[in-house]
Formats: structure tokens, C-alpha cells, sequence
């Protein structure tokens, strides 16, 4: 049944999702489910200055390759739609009018270049201009708690340029509760009276994000640490409208591989991974951001990587499906510090999810590979294939490296290893083997290995006098799955051409 745990992700769509982002949705999604509740995805478009056109299909995308749906969003089950804030513009107007009836928010009047005034004056001193009860009523600050009711009206009707702001109540230690961090306090003294709504009739992201929460009932706020301090105005913003308060969790900052600070969009490209779920075009520049999808990451590699940036299950166990995460996830088991991206971790969870894949799954990814490269192989024998090689791939795109020469013969061969194997007398021994090869009936991998060995055994050499030549005339390079293996699936024509080709390019 479902429970009245309604979390919500709520984006900007200021550009592609930061693997960040992508954590805040995992978790939201991650608590929901694991409280039979519903996780909301909401649209938090009302800076029209930062709006990027295709950020918000590219946020749906990226929700919907890591394999985490939302219940509830834009053109799904809309039970409190529209769930972009840009469409509900008319509601945040009339909330905004209602705290200032209701004495909690006021209009002011003052031009930016009046407030950088203030700011400076205030610098010089050694102070910090905060505008609230210090100084919002002392005259020096244009605003309805000092004009006359007519004066305000009359400045809103001839078009000057206002906002309303919130009043902020003074003197009071306000006293919060976050889910990861515990009790928190304030002194409401410092806080500015945030603005809720502009003149261009939009609201700021404050006074839309209450009144959204409250009317999509928002259980939990779960979301990233850099809005931990709009916490105590949202708080106010709760009590001021009478309204019930969500819970509140902060989630732990993901930090740099190396070095200070937050993990950036431009760390990606600058140091040579991906930050982003899936590849990013930059409209403008025309630069592409690497994707971990693109980079050839499976999805659930990737959240299970995720998942444990700021949370761990307080086990050894790091392995988790995503069923497995819904179950283990725990809000109470979120660190307070931040999280160190690693690529390496990353790059590690990726190669333990490729061992777990089914042989077939990842047949069918190398098929178009080798499609593309005009290799046309029966699926079995692919299959055959990339069983012997998953173990030593981390991606797909590793598959053609560990195993083109099950496919094509060796273009090339490693110049120091035929150095040092093709020696005198090399190329009469390898012509001897062909001889001894073509007359093995049963090509198994058992057969030609027992037969190749006895004729070794009766010449008295070294096996490693044929073994080292025999490879490089197979694969072109020391190395590659047992020898026997490869000549039992490459057949007797192939492996017989492959000698004789050596023979022909490395006898000097
Ligand atoms: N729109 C905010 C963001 O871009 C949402 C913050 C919140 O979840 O309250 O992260």
C-alpha cells in the first residue's frame, strides 16, 4: 500500500544533471521506495535566466537510463500538477500576498544600485549589510513598512520595479531539526529578509519550492547541503503560512578526487572523467561533456558507485542491486562530511557488474561492435568468446583488444616479443608444426594440445621453443586466453594460415 512518504527531486534545468544531482534523485528515490512512498521529479524553472532548453528532456533521460523512474512529474500522473514552476506562476502571486496580509513579508522598493550603496558603506566599516530589522525600518531603505499605504500603491501602479521580501522575525534562536545533521540553531539576526517574489511577477525559488512542497505534501526535503542555509527560512516560511513542516535531510557534499573542494561540472573534462550520467552538447560552445552512459558504464554499476557517495549500508558488503539499495538505504546511515568521488572506485564497480552479466547481454553489445568492423560471426560463437574474455574487460569496448583474434588474423606483430622469440631455427620448427597439425583429425582444444605436446616431447625442445613463436603467430602479441582454446575455435585452416603468414613476415 502506499505510505504518505512523498519525496521529491527538484531541478533547475540549468544545464546537464552533475553526478551530484544525480545522487540527490537516487536518494530521494532510494527513501521513497523503501517506504512504499511516491518520488516526485519537479521542474524548478522560474529563473528564466539560467533556463537551458534542453536541460530538462536531458534530467528525464538521465532519470530514466540509471533505472530510476519518477511516480509523479511533468506529463506523469500530474495529481498536483503542472509540475514545472514556471506553469503555476498565478499560485505563487497569491501566497505572496497572503504573508504580506498577513504581516510576515512587505514590498521594497530599492534599486540594486541603492543596495550596492549600502553594501559598500558597510564594507568600509568592517560590517556586513544584511537587510532585516537592523535597518529595513530606519529610513534609509524604501519599503511599505515606512511608505504610507497610498505611497506603495501608487509606486506599484505607475510600474516601479519592486520585490517583496520576507520579514524576518528578530531576535529568536531558532532551533531545526535535519535528519543527517541532527539539532541545528540559528540566530534569526543574521538571516536577511530573503526575497520571495519579483516585480517580473515570478517568484524566487524560496516562496515556490514552500508552496510547492506543501501542496504536493512533501513528507521529506532530501536534497544537497548547499541549500542547508535556506533551511531557516523555509522553516519560517512553514510557520509564517501555518503550515505543517516537512522533515528535512542535508546530503554530504561530493568532493574532488584529489586536492580541496567540491566536485565541480568542469572537473570532468579538466581531469579526464565523466561527471555526467549521459554525454552533454553544449548548444552554444558546441563541447561535448563525456557521459558515463557513452563511456560505456552499465547503469547499475554506476548508481550502485553513486549510492555510496555520502552512504554506506555499515557492512563490508558493497555490492548492491538496486532492489538491494531500496532495502539497505537508510537515511540515518548518510554521512555528514563530504564524499570523495574516486574514477578508480568507479571504474572498479564497473568491472564487477561486467563479471556479473549474463554472457548472452553482453554478446548481444559486441555483435553490433564487430558488425560495424564487418565481422560476421554466428551469436555462438561470439558468445563463446566473450565468456573466455569478460573476466579481463572492464567495458564492452574493451571486448575487441581481448579478443580481435578469435575474429581476424594478427595485423601486426609486437616487434620486442618477436625479437626475442623468433630465433634461428624458428621458422623450420613452426613449418614442422603445420606439418604435424595437418594431420590431426580432431581439432578439440584436448586433442591438439596432447598432440602438440607429444611431438614436443619426442623432439626434446623447450616447450616454450614453440609455445612463444606459436602464440605470436596466432595473436600477434604474448598474450590472450590459452593457446589450445583459441586454436580449437579458430580451426585448423585459420590456425595453419596464421603460421604460415609468420612464418612468411618474421623469418629474417
Ligand atoms: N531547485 C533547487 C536545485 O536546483 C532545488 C533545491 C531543493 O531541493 O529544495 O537544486
Amino acid at each position: 500500500m502506499e505510505s504518505n512518504v512523498r519525496v521529491r527531486f527538484a531541478p533547475s534545468p540549468t544545464g546537464p544533471l552533475h553526478i551530484g544531482g544525480v545522487r540527490t534523485a537516487l536518494y530521494n528515490y532510494l527513501f521513497a521506495k523503501k517506504h512504499n512512498g511516491t518520488f516526485i521529479l519537479r521542474i524548478e524553472d522560474t529563473d528564466q535566466t539560467r533556463y537551458v532548453k534542453n536541460a530538462e528532456q536531458y534530467i528525464i533521460d538521465a532519470l530514466k537510463w540509471c533505472n530510476i523512474p519518477f511516480d509523479e512529474g511533468p506529463n506523469t500522473n500530474e495529481k498536483f500538477g503542472p509540475y514545472r514552476q514556471s506553469e503555476r506562476k498565478e499560485i505563487y502571486k497569491e501566497y505572496a500576498d497572503q504573508l504580506i496580509d498577513i504581516g510576515w513579508a512587505y514590498y521594497a522598493f530599492d534599486t540594486s544600485e541603492d543596495l550596492d550603496i549600502h553594501r559598500k558603506g558597510h564594507e568600509k566599516e568592517g560590517k556586513t549589510f544584511i537587510y532585516n530589522w537592523h535597518n529595513r525600518e530606519k529610513g534609509r531603505l524604501i519599503n511599505s513598512l515606512v511608505l504610507s499605504a497610498d505611497e506603495v500603491q501608487n509606486r506599484i501602479n505607475t510600474g516601479e520595479n519592486y520585490v517583496i521580501r520576507f520579514k524576518t522575525p528578530q531576535d529568536e534562536i531558532l532551533e531545526m531539526d535535519d535528519e543527517i545533521r541532527g539539532k541545528i540553531t540559528i540566530d534569526t539576526n543574521t538571516l536577511d529578509d530573503k526575497i520571495l517574489f519579483k516585480g517580473d511577477g515570478m517568484p524566487t525559488y524560496h516562496l515556490a519550492n514552500i508552496v510547492d512542497d506543501h501542496f504536493m505534501e512533501i513528507s521529506h526535503v532530501i536534497r544537497g547541503e548547499e541549500w542547508l542555509p535556506s533551511m531557516p527560512l523555509h522553516v519560517l516560511l512553514y510557520r509564517a503560512f501555518g503550515w505543517n513542516t516537512p522533515k528535512f535531510a542535508h546530503l554530504p557534499l561530493i568532493l574532488k578526487p584529489v586536492g580541496k573542494g567540491k566536485l565541480s561540472k568542469r572537473d570532468g573534462d579538466k581531469l579526464g572523467f565523466p561527471v555526467f550520467p549521459l554525454a552533454y552538447t553544449n548548444e552554444e560552445t558546441n563541447g561535448i561533456s563525456r557521459g558515463y552512459k557513452e563511456d560505456g558504464y552499465f547503469a547499475d554499476a554506476f548508481i550502485n558507485m553513486l549510492a555510496f557517495l555520502g552512504w554506506n549500508p555499515g557492512t563490508e558488503q558493497e555490492l548492491f542491486s538496486l532492489e538491494a539499495l531500496i532495502q539497505a538505504f537508510d537515511l540515518k546511515r548518510v554521512s555528514k562530511s563530504g564524499a570523495k568521488f574516486s574514477p578508480e572506485k568507479a571504474s572498479w564497480f564497473q568491472q564487477q557488474y561486467m563479471q556479473t552479466k549474463e554472457d548472452a547481454l553482453l554478446t548481444d553489445l559486441y555483435i553490433p561492435i564487430l558488425t560495424k568492423k564487418g565481422i560476421d560471426k554466428d551469436k555462438e560463437y561470439v558468445q563463446k568468446v566473450v565468456s573466455e574474455i569478460k573476466e579481463r574487460a572492464i567495458f564492452v569496448a574493451d571486448f575487441w583488444d581481448l579478443s580481435s583474434f578469435f575474429f581476424v588474423n594478427p595485423q601486426e606483430y609486437d616487434a620486442k616479443a618477436s625479437k626475442k622469440n623468433w630465433k634461428e631455427g624458428t621458422s623450420e620448427l613452426m613449418q614442422e608444426l603445420i606439418t604435424v597439425l595437418s594431420n590431426i583429425g580432431d581439432f578439440s582444444s584436448e586433442n591438439t594440445e596432447k598432440e602438440v605436446k607429444e611431438w614436443i616431447s619426442v623432439k626434446e625442445i623447450g616447450f616454450g621453443k614453440v609455445m612463444q613463436p606459436l602464440r605470436l603467430s596466432l595473436v600477434g602479441k604474448l598474450a590472450g586466453p590459452h593457446l589450445f582454446y583459441i586454436i580449437a575455435m579458430i580451426g585448423k585452416e585459420d590456425t595453419l594460415y596464421r603460421i604460415e603468414n609468420a612464418i612468411e613476415k618474421l623469418s629474417s
